[in-house]
């Protein structure tokens, strides 16, 4: 993409309606705008990154055996009656009319609709289990909408819902699901630790929220000092039964509040850690809750109907965006991590008067563009400065420089975006880098 031809409205000043560096970050890198409280547009460039995310939590939900699907974001209070819900879920739901009067509702979770829809089409237990997923916007009439995207009104989930025939087998969906949760992060960059939450009146559930580690997070965390030990690379090789899924599901760690309620930390204290989490994903085991409520049934083994276990796995696509940049960025702007780069490589092109810099420039561009690499290409009529502001504001691992100095003894500049290491290599030597 020529820069020149694309749409980038950066901002050289921090905006001042934004709070955390992630929030500024995508406001001055030209990723959202605010269209109205908790509500943004994703210009072009936070929609790329927004779409990578999706990209990766749909391949490990596919990985995982999760089956996709996609559920409408206006649903019927009927539906929601069914299990109660209608009236219990407060103001935070989004309530109208139709033309016909009939109430309806943006969708703030999908729990009911999915229960009908397998209630309606499964009959036994050879249907079983199942784990169905959807990526789909929500709506959550939040009270204190704030931080940009981390919390929206209108924001995008990947929820899913496994269906089981007894609790062991709705375990071993919970399990596949945390494996999908842990790879899923890793390969955003990021160790999410899970922290135990709490799963309210019913006894013997099950649930995990999945933190990323930032000062600026909504909650407050307590955990054992060996979570700091996990590596990314042992999350993304995380299989089901393989002995990290173990170890991170008894790990110690909590949410204060919960923290708070324990009698006897199994941790010393000088092991204790405190730290804020910013909460990515929730996954959760809750039994024939719906299934039970919704006259949901398959007929089982032995002839008798069944009520399905239950879990369901959310995960905060949007607020992902913003998460990351806490979790990866400097004073000059947002690092992404390779796999969530809206362009692997910033080309920048310092003279393009200079009619042998924009002729090197070009060729580079195309060559890189023919070899299926990514690439944004900053051939604006611009100063040099700016053009480097603005590739390490928006975060491109890779830059490469073209400029007359160079050219004359026949290499461009490679600059690496997280370290800031540069190198200087012939126009070859780059291409091969840069395509390998
Ligand atoms: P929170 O405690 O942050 O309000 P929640 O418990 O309401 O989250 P879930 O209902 O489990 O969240 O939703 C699944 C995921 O969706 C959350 O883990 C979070 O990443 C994301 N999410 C929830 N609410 C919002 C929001 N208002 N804006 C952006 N993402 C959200
Ligand atoms: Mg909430």
């Amino acid at each position: 993409m020529r820069l020149s031809r694309y749409f980038l409205p950066v901002l050289k000043e921090d905006p001042s309606e934004a709070q955390i560096v992630s929030h500024k970050l995508m406001l001055r890198a030209g990723m959202i705008r605010q269209q109205s409280a908790g509500i943004y547009v994703w210009l072009p460039l936070g929609l790329k990154v927004l779409r990578n995310i999706e990209r990766i939590v749909r391949e490990e939900q596919n990985r995982a055996g999760a089956i996709e699907l996609l559920m409408p974001t206006i649903q019927s209070a009927d539906l929601w009656r069914e299990s109660g819900r209608y009236d219990a879920y407060g103001p935070e739901m989004l309530r109208f009319r139709d033309r016909h009067d009939r109430e309806i509702l943006y969708g703030p979770t999908n729990e009911e609709m999915i229960t009908a829809v397998f209630r309606d089409n499964a009959k036994s237990y050879r249907d079983l289990p199942k784990i169905f997923y959807h990526i789909q916007w929500k709506f959550r009439d939040e009270v204190r909408p704030r931080f940009g995207v981390m919390r929206g009104r209108e924001f995008l989930m990947k929820d899913a819902y496994s269906f089981d025939l007894d609790p062991a087998g709705a375990k071993r969906s919970y399990d596949a699901m945390f494996v999908a949760y842990l790879r899923t992060f890793a390969r955003l960059g990021m160790v999410a630790v899970p922290v135990r939450a709490p799963t309210g009146p019913i006894g013997g559930n099950l649930s995990h929220e999945f933190h990323i580690l930032a000062d600026t997070g909504e909650s407050e965390l307590f955990y054992d000092a060996a979570v700091e030990e996990i590596t990314l690379n042992e999350l993304a090789g995380a299989t089901p039964g393989s002995e990290i899924v173990e170890r991170l599901q008894s790990i110690y760690a909590m949410e204060s509040e919960e923290h708070e309620k324990v009698a006897d930390c199994p941790v010393p204290a000088d092991k204790l850690r405190r730290r804020r989490g910013i909460e990515v994903g929730h996954i959760f085991y809750f039994g024939p809750k719906y299934s039970a409520a919704m006259g949901c049934t398959v007929q089982g083994p032995d002839g008798t109907p069944v009520h399905p276990e239950m879990g369901s796995y959310g995960i905060g696509v949007s607020r992902l965006v913003g998460g990351i940049i806490e979790a990866s960025h400097d004073e000059n702007g947002i690092i992404w991590p390779e796999e969530v780069a809206p362009y692997k490589v910033g080309l920048i092109n310092m003279r393009v008067d200079d009619a042998r810099c924009a002729a090197a420039a070009d060729d580079l561009y195309e060559k890189l563009a023919h070899a299926g690499v990514e690439v944004l290409y900053d051939d604006r009529d611009e100063r040099g400065g700016a053009k480097f502001a603005t590739m390490d504001l928006i975060g491109i691992p890779t830059q490469v420089i073209v400029g007359p100095k160079g050219l004359e003894k026949g290499v461009v500049e490679v600059k690496d975006r997280k370290t800031g290491a540069r190198e200087e290599l012939t126009i070859e030597a780059a291409l091969n880098r840069l395509t390998a």
